[in-house]
């Protein structure tokens, strides 16, 4: 579903991404882990195009992202066509950016009927009944500032779910919670992988990983250091960089 070969990337003559592979299979959970720095949020940006890749690509569902090769050469995509695979990809970030002058329910609805053009009742009717997934139908009504923080990641969730993406990225969901909120953000991510939603989930929050991957993905230095099932990950590292990782978070 999600293939991404051999990604490169550099911010100036920092290489952040230092060719990055990785194969994400129709429902599969992939968690990454690794210190700061390492690429993670880099290297989700480059899955929906947020970052132009200087070397190697991404793929989802065969077709390129960001790019279309056109006499032995990719030609970067308009911004129209950008925004139209975008809608594919679901992406929740650390900060819930949700829009303060908008309700729940209009955050939800709000890329259905501008970017998609779907009829304003039918977006709300969805809204609703993915704030209902969420735990939040009856916060429909409220604005970001009326929640907290576990519900304004809540609704950001749902409003990457509007669109009915093929994948949703995770950037770090609950690293900028309270710690007592952290659990109802987590029960909802665990939700959407029961219910065979791919997800690509970027975490330090390591029991969350060991329960719900399918695969644990460690990077370090813009490089993908190993990967594995979390039994393997956790129980048998098999790097010393990710012996290392591991004895310091936990
Ligand atoms: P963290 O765990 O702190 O979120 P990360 O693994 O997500 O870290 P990235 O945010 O991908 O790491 O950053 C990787 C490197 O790229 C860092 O050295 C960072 O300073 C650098 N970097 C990221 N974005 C930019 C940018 N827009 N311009 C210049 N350097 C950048
Ligand atoms: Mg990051």
């Amino acid at each position: 579903l999600v293939e991404i070969a051999d990604v490169r990337k550099s911010f100036g003559a920092h290489e952040v991404l230092k060719g990055v592979s990785l194969t994400v299979q129709p429902g599969e959970v992939v968690v990454i882990l690794g210190p700061s720095g390492s690429g993670k949020s880099t290297l989700l940006r480059t899955i929906n195009h947020l970052e132009r890749v200087d070397g190697g690509f991404v793929a989802i569902d065969g077709e390129l992202v960001g790019y279309r090769p056109a006499r032995g050469r990719l030609h970067e995509l308009r911004e129209h066509e950008v925004l139209r695979q975008r809608a594919e990809i679901g992406f929740v970030f650390q900060a819930f950016n949700l829009f303060p002058h908008l309700t729940a329910l209009e955050n939800v609805a709000e890329a259905p009927v501008y970017a998609q053009r779907r009829p304003k009742a039918e977006a709300r009717a969805k809204g609703l009944e993915l704030l209902g997934r969420v735990g939040l139908a009856e916060r429909a009504e409220a604005y970001p500032r009326q929640l907290s923080g576990g519900q304004q990641q809540r609704v950001a969730i749902a409003r990457a779910l509007a669109l009915d993406p093929k994948v949703v990225l995770f950037d770090e969901p609950t690293s900028a919670l309270d710690p007592e909120l952290v659990s109802e953000v987590l029960d909802v991510i665990r939700d959407l992988a029961s219910s065979g939603t791919t997800l690509i989930v970027v975490t330090h929050e390591l029991g969350f990983a060991r329960d719900v991957a399918d695969r644990v993905v460690f990077m370090d230095d813009g490089a993908i250091v190993e990967e594995g099932t979390p039994a393997q990950i956790f129980g048998a590292p098999r790097e010393e960089r990710t012996r290392a990782f591991l004895s310091k978070v936990i």
